[in-house]
């Protein structure tokens, strides 16, 4: 990480709408059928971009979300202007009829570079059930071809639940197959209508970690809201032997064989795993939601504050939360006397999710600290 993550993010989400014709079952916005009136409008949106590129290079990514961004008329103009400026625009759309071939050109011609869409199943069956339509699916796949052909770099995003961490190797050979650019797995933080959705247990995260680090050499991975997967991987690479340092537990061996049956023997397209990067909620990376509300992250429903009154930068730099987040030797627990609190600090929306606090121990984490006190 070249950037003082004190003074800039890496990463801007901003939530340019909540609306959305889908119905998912983990959905962090509790989308709604209709926009919100209170949405920043266009002028709002422009003034929000030019201020994140006043940073100047290296200016954070921006990634358009929703909600459904495509709900909003002007996306294309936003994804434009952004480019103007001198940032790096992504999108994170919904897969309904309004992902279409020409809106993906449009986009692409306004200059964005990276989509991500979403498949939580490797079957119509799962995925389908989770997005709350039927036929998701199938235009999913369809989606992540065009992207492709298209040019723009391809993220996956799959959200692993109980219901569905048996088909991530089969989920994974979608993905191999698209040629995705990364596979972000997300560890479901009970907020949204997440809450009510079967979460990993804290040693089953860790065996799903592993997994992710043993695949990593085929597509890079990230564990988003898993921020000891940074934990996982410094310690497997002290170790020579890592089935003998992290034995092999019952998840990641039925992981391991089925990736064996449906991968085989696909050699790995690169040399080793990517080091994962180094943010977390309020320390490289923040959330503008729909309204122009500043948080450190989508799934830690604090606010710093509005846009609409001071500028994103200065919430920030300066909020008192996002500062606190950025101090892990003040976390509660495990965290704060962890010998990797300053890689890793622990999901802050986990933390919150589960206990209302968001400097406590992340209880989605099983390490037991060695301990500096
Ligand atoms: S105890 Fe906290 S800081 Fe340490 S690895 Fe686990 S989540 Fe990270």
């Amino acid at each position: 990480m070249r950037l003082d993550t004190e003074e800039r993010p890496y990463i801007v989400i901003w939530e340019v709408t909540r609306a959305c014709q889908l119905v998912c079952t983990h959905c962090r916005a509790d989308a709604q059928h209709r926009r919100s009136p209170l949405e920043l409008d266009t002028d709002e949106g422009r003034s929000l971009l030019d201020h994140i590129a006043a940073y100047g290079p290296p200016r954070p990514i921006v990634v358009l979300t929703g909600g459904d961004p495509l709900s909003r008329p002007d996306l294309v103009d936003l994804v434009a202007h952004g480019t103007e400026a001198g940032l790096s625009m992504a999108l994170s759309p919904s897969v309904t009829p309004l992902l279409t071939r020409e809106a993906l050109s449009d986009l692409r011609a306004a200059g964005a570079k990276a989509v991500s869409l979403s498949l939580d199943g490797a079957a119509a069956a799962t995925h389908d059930g989770f997005r709350g339509v039927p036929g998701v699916f199938d235009a999913t796949i369809d989606a992540a071809r065009t992207v492709r052909e298209l040019g723009f770099r391809l993220q996956i995003n799959t959200t692993v639940t109980a219901g569905n961490v048996h088909e991530l190797p089969a989920i994974l050979r979608h993905v191999l197959e698209f040629d995705a650019t990364l596979w972000s797995v997300f560890f479901l933080v009970p907020t949204g209508r997440g809450s009510t959705v079967d979460a990993l247990s804290a040693t089953e995260s860790e065996e799903v970690i592993h997994w992710l680090h043993d695949i990593a050499g085929l597509v890079p991975t990230k564990a988003t809201e898993a921020p000891h997967y940074r934990r996982i991987a410094i310690q497997r690479a002290r170790v020579d032997d890592v089935d003998a340092a992290f034995p092999v537990g019952p998840l990641r061996r039925q992981l391991r064989e089925q990736t064996n049956m449906l991968v085989g023997d696909r050699p790995p397209r690169r040399s080793g795993p990517r080091p994962p990067l180094d943010v977390n909620a309020g320390r490289g990376f923040a959330f503008v939601d729909h309204h122009g509300l500043v948080y450190p992250s989508g799934f830690l429903p604090l606010s710093a504050g509005s846009v609409r009154e001071q500028s994103f930068s200065y919430f920030y730099r300066s909020s008192p939360l996002l500062q606190s987040l950025r101090r892990p030797d003040d976390f509660g627990g495990r965290c704060g006397r962890c010998d990797f609190r300053e890689v890793c600090g622990g999901s802050r929306s986990h933390a919150f999710g589960v206990t209302g606090d968001p400097l406590a121990e992340d209880p989605n984490c099983a390490y037991q600290p060695v301990g500096v006190s």
